[in-house]
């Protein structure tokens, strides 16, 4: 269990250095991402901007209102995933950057009372139109 819990925080850090090493803030999974609705605190954020306040949570910092409410918004879509040029995996990225902000304080702890909303957008991305009208 010590091993496995090492081996987890070692390849924790690793991703971490290599995401903050490979992401040149371009901000095209920013813009890629279908949550923006319910995150409106970065609606209209610079794409460059936002990024700087993801790493700076990926690093342990408190990002900016705008990272903070991206971040929290992320529901693993992936929609992010190809729109990446540098192959940072901004899902997983985001996901760090969640973990790493809800120790260090910059964000809750898990709350998933508006969940729900968010499922709702996921699920819609993988639904026919026939499929939604009944589901909802
Ligand atoms: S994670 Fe990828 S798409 Fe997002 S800002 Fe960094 S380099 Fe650009």
């Amino acid at each position: 269990m010590v091993a496995q819990h090492q081996n987890w925080t070692a390849l924790r850090e690793a991703e971490t250095a290599r995401m903050l090493a490979a992401c040149t803030r371009c901000g095209e999974c920013f813009r890629a991402c279908p949550m923006i609705a319910h995150a409106p605190a970065a609606q209209g954020a610079h794409g460059a901007t936002i990024m700087g306040g993801v790493l700076d949570l990926l690093r342990g910092g408190a990002g900016d209102a705008a990272s903070r409410a991206w971040t929290s918004a992320c529901t693993r879509s992936g929609v992010c995933v190809p729109a990446c040029p540098e192959a940072v995996n901004p899902m997983l990225m985001l996901r760090l950057a969640k973990f790493r902000a809800q120790e260090s304080g910059a964000l809750p702890p898990r709350d998933g009372r508006d969940a729900m909303a968010r499922v709702k957008t996921f699920a819609r991305l993988t639904m026919t139109e026939e499929e939604w009208e009944r589901w909802q």
